[in-house]
């Protein structure tokens, strides 16, 4: 018979002592160590709707999905934690590194799968010119406010950061033809279509 390590007679030593290291669970509540990786849950105040937990999530649990014909066009994040591995990466690379946090939930067993999402919306704002997402409204604020001066080098940060400026009113002084001219520098544009005004203006068609 091989004698007992040092070690393994150290544990036995401590287990007759203090008790054994394992949990009673289910029998007794197990409280998870600090650090443990449980349940990632959005916290919708923090959560800017940017997407990039989504873009990071090696296990596609989390998707986010753009509907641009509501009133106002709304995106939704969607984490479906049947398929989450637990990995935590959502949490390390969310942009406000609060949107969404790993949580100590370990308890998950159900039998319907349809019942294991959680999902966060937000006001989806559009390019005034070409109708392609810009991002959520609360995310280009968390931008403006986050470059502070500098937001004012970019006009669609000036316009949503201060929505009461009406730096430029709907339909003022804009023409059909040619789109994207200089009446359409102060309006909500995706960066395709502001390059193309700022060409146009400096270079002409
Ligand atoms: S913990 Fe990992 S697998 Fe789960 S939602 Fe976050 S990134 Fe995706
Ligand atoms: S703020 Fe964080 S949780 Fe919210 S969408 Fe962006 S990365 Fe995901």
């Amino acid at each position: 018979m091989r004698k007992p390590k040092l070690r393994e007679l150290k544990e036995a030593l401590r287990a007759v002592l203090f008790g054994p290291f394992t949990s009673k669970y289910p029998f007794e509540p197990h409280t998870p160590p600090d650090g443990f990786r449980g349940l990632p849950k959005f916290n919708a105040d923090d959560c800017i709707g940017c997407g990039a937990c989504a873009e990071v999530c090696p296990a596609l649990a989390i998707c986010t999905c753009d509907d641009r014909l509501t009133t106002p066009p709304t995106r939704k994040i969607t984490q479906r934690w049947d398929k989450c591995i637990f990995c935590g990466q959502c949490e390390l690379n969310c942009a406000t590194k609060t949107g969404i946090t790993m949580t100590k939930t370990y308890s998950l067993a159900t039998l319907d799968r349809k019942s294991c999402t959680q999902s966060v919306q937000y006001e989806l704002v559009l390019c005034e010119a070409c109708g392609e997402a810009v991002g959520t409204r609360k995310q280009l604020q968390w931008v403006a406010r986050r470059l502070g001066a500098k937001a004012y080098a970019n006009p669609t940060l000036i316009v949503l950061a201060d929505g009461g400026m009406k730096l430029a009113a709907p339909d003022a002084g804009r023409t059909a033809e040619p789109a994207l001219a200089r009446n359409d520098m102060m309006r909500v544009l995706c960066p395709a279509c502001r390059r193309t005004t700022v060409v146009r203006e400096l270079w002409g068609e």
